[in-house]
This record gives C-alpha cells, structure tokens and sequence, in this order.
C-alpha cells in the first residue's frame, strides 16, 4: 500500500510560502483575480469566490485593532502580553499581538501598523501603534 506524500507533491505549500517570505523580513497577504479582494490566512483556493487565481501581494501596513486581550503571565515568564484581532485595511482579519504599549492600553480601533520582528531566527508578525494617525 502506497500512502501519497503531501510533503513530495507540494513541497512549498502557500503556508510555507508565507513563512518563509516573513522570515525574511516581509509580510505577504494575498489577492484574488477573480473577485479582486484580499485573501488571509494564505490558501489555495479563494474563500470568496473559490478561484485560484491568488498571488502575493504586499499590504499596506496599517490596519485597526478589531478586539483585544490581555494574557497574563508571570513577570519570570515574560510578563503580560496583548493577543489582538486586527482589520487590516485590506479587509482582512488576523489575530497577532500589539507591542510597543502596555498590554492592557491596546484598545479596540486603536490604529496600528503592522512590522515583522525577529524571534530566535523567524520572522513574527506583530504590531505596533500606528503614530501618524493618532
Ligand atoms: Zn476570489
């Protein structure tokens, strides 16, 4: 019995894809030709339309947190941290986090700007307030 390998048929999946583009410091989200909306998380196939016609594309940055929490965790531990939604302004939703301000300043329609941070050699997603629009 032969079991078919998804790593050999499709050794650069759209995820890995995505990874590897913010592990160099860029942050992908991708479009649709078919119905020309945003598409996130990275997929094959459109949620919206359900074309295959998605290609990377580099979104603007800025987006708005849509809702916020505080995770807490010891000080030994690392300390508190914010776990956001955030719009982006291309219409799309993605759960990442806010730094660069308490955890718990972090506001719903705080607006933000997304930036890729190193962490033990990956890329992260994280964000920060957006100070041009405050
Ligand atoms: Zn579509």
């Amino acid at each position: 019995m032969t079991v078919p390998d998804q790593q050999a048929v499709a050794p650069q999946g759209v995820e890995a894809q995505y990874r590897q583009a913010l592990d160099q410091g860029r942050f992908l989200i991708q479009h649709c030709a078919g119905c020309n909306r945003a598409v996130f998380y990275p997929r094959m196939i459109c949620p919206h339309c359900g074309a295959d016609k998605l290609a990377w594309t580099e979104p603007d940055g800025r987006g708005e947190v849509y809702s916020t929490t505080v995770v807490r965790r010891k000080p030994e531990a690392g300390g508190d941290y914010n776990v956001a939604l955030i719009d982006l302004q291309e219409g799309v939703r993605l759960m990442s986090r806010v730094e660069g301000v308490a955890p718990d300043a972090v506001h719903i329609g705080m607006a933000v700007r997304a930036q890729v941070a190193q962490q033990d050699g990956r890329g992260l997603l994280i964000f920060r307030p957006n100070q041009e629009a405050q």
